[in-house]
């Protein structure tokens, strides 16, 4: 019935909506972040290496930008990670507070599921590390590893790797089977 209800030209059908904010905590279990106090903050701030960024400070708009400029929403804390400690201490807060959250790595995903409105956004772009074994022919990254980031690395120990035609995605993209590249076929 719902479905047929938003069968409308234009409009998403309805099971398609509920399929893609599933994991999204309900709206009425949601902490407003502005409700979200100086203490909590604070609290969070002397366990985490990385950086937190609050709208109020300078680097706000550099920080919550991605690659599609026509996504403009805004974070009420970025928590810039540095390690997988700094990730488990963001995951761990948003849970307890049962915060809306978003987890940006390359920021390349088109629809800016990256960065979320009145929420944490979980900033992994800082974490661009690439171990290449050059023996098994076998790279590591961590996930705000890029592109670019992973071929100047294989390219260094004399490896070519078929990925994407566009160096700016994130390592999101290494998942899928590389489908489109300089050297796919
Ligand atoms: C112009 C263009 C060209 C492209 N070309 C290619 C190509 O040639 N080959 C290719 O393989 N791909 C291509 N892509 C696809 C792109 O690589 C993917 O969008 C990829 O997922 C981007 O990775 P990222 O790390 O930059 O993601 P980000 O933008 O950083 O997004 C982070 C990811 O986390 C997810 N996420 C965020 N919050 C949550 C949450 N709360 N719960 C669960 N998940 C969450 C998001 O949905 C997203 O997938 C292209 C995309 C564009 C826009």
């Amino acid at each position: 019935m719902r479905y047929e209800a938003n069968r409308q030209p234009g409009r998403i059908p309805y099971f398609l909506c509920s399929a893609a904010f599933s994991t999204l905590p309900e709206p009425s279990t949601v902490v407003v972040m502005s409700q979200l106090s100086q203490t909590a903050i604070k609290e969070f701030k002397a366990d985490f290496a990385g950086s937190v960024i609050l709208p109020e400070d300078p680097q706000y708009d550099e920080v919550r930008q991605i690659w599609n400029a026509m996504i403009d929403r805004r974070p009420s804390m970025i928590t810039r990670c540095t390690s997988p400690a700094d990730v488990v201490h963001s995951l761990n807060f948003v849970r307890q507070h049962n915060l809306p959250f978003s987890i940006r790595g390359g920021g390349h995903n088109i629809a800016g599921n990256a960065v979320c409105d009145d929420g944490v956004m979980i900033d992994l772009s800082l974490m661009k590390k690439v171990d290449i074994d050059q023996e098994l022919h076998r790279g590591y990254v961590e996930p705000g590893c890029t592109l670019a980031d992973f071929d100047t690395a294989a390219q260094a120990h004399g490896l070519a790797t078929p990925l994407a035609v566009c160096r700016i995605k994130g390592r999101e993209s290494q998942k899928q089977r590389p489908f489109v590249g300089f050297s796919a076929g």
